[in-house]
């Protein structure tokens, strides 16, 4: 057994929630009441999106252009060599938009990389369409993360998230680089973590336990600079509930 890397999009590879900035740059007035709904846990992720995406006015071309130039955290491409040399695979899981992360790879030269994500669907002229491929029926969010991983095996995963979408995960991955507001998430349910600032600083946290010796195993307690937590003990966590919600959005990467 191995470990499997589950890297988030959103606040955690690129800079800003880049659906937030699609819709402020795209959508017809009324998606802010839409995301209200979400934020007040009238609704989940998923229908949220959704109905959003169906305010959605763009050609593909003009959205391919915005979201190309958006930013992505410069030490994302560390983190795949990182990846490369210990062979240790890497999946983007994400609640976003799937057409964002390929066209914002692709502008980075980062090819081969699997993604799941919703899936943005052109209708015709300016108009799009959202499904959620990776949805499951007990969950709220588009993108169930504990659904993916599971197919890899979630005490092997290393999730690497920053936020409300990977809560799902947070309690069932072996372990856990967390930022904004996953730290409090993973502190609250003594879930076995580390914090980062920034994509460099997860590399350096990685590097140390992959290749200095400090990891360990897939579901061995041996990582014992988490407080003094009880590595995967920690108690099962209702991570469908649609509420108390805490919103994590455009934080921007915290270069150091
Ligand atoms: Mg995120
Ligand atoms: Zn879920």
């Amino acid at each position: 057994m191995q470990w499997h890397l589950i890297i988030d999009f959103d606040g955690t590879i690129s800079c800003e929630d880049t659906t937030d900035r699609v819709l402020q740059r795209f959508a017809l007035p009324g998606w802010e009441d839409i995301e209200a709904d979400w934020i007040a846990g009238r609704i989940g992720s998923r229908e949220c999106m959704a109905r959003q995406i169906g305010l959605l006015r763009a050609t593909p071309e003009a959205f391919d252009a915005f979201v190309s130039e958006l930013a992505l955290d410069p030490g994302f491409s560390s983190l795949l060599a990182l990846c490369r040399r210990n062979g240790i695979p890497a999946t983007i899981v994400s609640d976003g938009l799937d057409r964002t992360i390929h066209a914002l790879l692709r502008r980075h030269g980062v090819h081969g990389l699997p993604v799941f994500a919703n899936r943005l669907e052109h209708l015709h002229g300016d108009r799009w369409r959202l499904s959620s491929p990776h949805a499951a029926a007990s969950c709220v969010s588009g993108t169930c993360k504990c659904g993916v991983a599971g197919a890899v095996g979630l005490s092997s995963a290393i999730l690497i998230g920053d936020g409300r979408s990977d809560f799902c995960l947070a309690g069932q991955a072996g372990f856990v680089l967390a930022k904004n507001s996953l730290i409090s998430h993973c502190e609250d349910n003594a879930a076995p973590h580390l914090p980062f600032r920034d994509l460099a600083e997860a590399t350096g946290l990685l590097t140390a336990l992959f290749e200095a010796g400090g990891l360990f195993a897939p579901r061995k307690p041996a990582v014992r600079n988490v407080a003094s937590q009880s590595a995967f003990t920690q108690p099962a966590l209702n991570t469908h509930a649609v509420a108390p919600r805490v919103r994590t959005r455009a934080a921007g990467c915290q270069l150091s």
